[in-house]
């Protein structure tokens, strides 16, 4: 069966020492993992090898970036690669988050290219998409969300795409306390399923781990995580408290 994931995505929040004990207040948790769960942290880049250090003696906790460079390597002062990341231990990298695409102009043909060099390196992308509230209100919001897919993954190979989550994430959910119900959740995950079963076959999409994100926390994660379609998180504003992360971990069915 496909994995279950819950992941917290810290954005540019907390110092190293902050995030270390975040970490290991997470740890302290003592959460037991049920066969194929995870839990993945995405840090700022200059704590993910401290943090592969910190976890890497626990099963099933993994580390990601928030984001990588959509060039190989060279002349791009401030940038990190993928292959980057790969030599410091990171798991995972998310790639296409909203705040990216809205605040730096990430392109989805730009984060087609971050997904091929991460993939490249051997970081799993967790790949974001999701609609604005204007969309939501036209109603147009699968239509949305397949043009984000088709142009950002759908030149992958269905063995590549193996490698890869996918983050719905409507933006007028993020950091507003307005969560999509469960059963606007379960529709779009079913939907983007759908669209990938279309595309890579019945068995990639059996395949695909899908999480929500969008003001989870720990209230509504269980009826969330209980949707069929939804496999997971990603946690915003809430996985920067360690009872809360914890507490939507163990939400997980
Ligand atoms: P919030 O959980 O703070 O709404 O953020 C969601 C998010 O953007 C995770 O990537």
């Amino acid at each position: 069966m496909r994995k279950k994931i819950v992941a917290g995505n810290w954005k540019m929040n907390l110092t190293l020492a902050q995030g270390e004990q975040l970490i290991n207040d997470i740890l302290q948790a003592g959460l037991k993992l049920a066969e194929g769960q995870e839990v993945v942290v995405a840090t700022p880049f200059p704590y993910l090898a401290k943090a592969k250090s910190l976890l890497k003696n626990y099963p099933g906790y993994f580390v990601a970036a928030q984001n990588c460079a959509s060039e190989k390597a060279g002349a791009f002062t401030g940038e990190v690669s993928a292959e980057m990341l790969q030599s410091v231990g990171v798991d995972y990298v998310i790639i296409g988050h909203s705040e990216r695409r809205e605040y730096f102009n990430e392109t989805n043909a730009i984060l087609a290219k971050k997904v091929d060099l991460a993939l490249a390196n051997g970081l799993k992308p967790i790949f974001c998409c999701g609609e604005p509230l204007a969309v939501r209100q036209a109603e147009t919001q699968n239509e949305y969300v397949a043009r984000q897919l088709e142009e950002s993954l759908y030149h992958l190979t269905a063995e590549q795409l193996k490698q890869v989550v996918i983050a719905y994430e409507p933006i007028w959910a993020i950091g507003t306390g307005l969560t999509a119900s469960a059963g606007q959740a379960q529709d779009m995950h079913a939907f983007i399923r759908g669209q990938i079963a279309n595309k890579f076959g019945r068995e990639a999409a059996l395949h695909l781990t899908i999480l929500y994100g969008g003001s989870a926390k720990p209230g509504n994660a269980a009826e969330l995580f209980a949707n069929p379609d939804v496999d997971g998180g990603l946690i915003g504003g809430a996985s920067l408290v360690a009872a809360d992360f914890a507490a939507i971990i163990s939400s997980l069915s």
